[in-house]
């Protein structure tokens, strides 16, 4: 069990870490130094490397305001 990286749903609690971010280029047969390069790229790199994972929580992003204003639980589709 790794720990925590993208938190829990404040409405049902569901873990919001998803697939590990270096599984993906991976998965696409990128050898690891490819994929290393690739997972580098996301926030949160230098604090969790190899170990790092998407986030599950679907960003709302507001044009008006140009940026993210809340997220989304996949689970119970409840913004916070
Ligand atoms: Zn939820």
């Amino acid at each position: 069990m790794s720990e925590n990286i993208h938190g829990f749903c404040p409405h049902c609690n569901a873990n919001l870490d998803g697939e590990l971010i270096i599984d993906y280029p991976l998965s696409q047969g990128k050898t690891m130094e490819e994929a290393i390069a690739y997972a580098s790229m996301y926030s949160g790199w230098n604090t969790h490397k190899e170990n790092n994972r998407w986030g599950r929580a679907i960003g709302i992003y507001s044009i008006d305001k140009d940026r993210t204003v809340c997220h989304r639980c996949p689970d119970c589709e409840k913004t916070f």
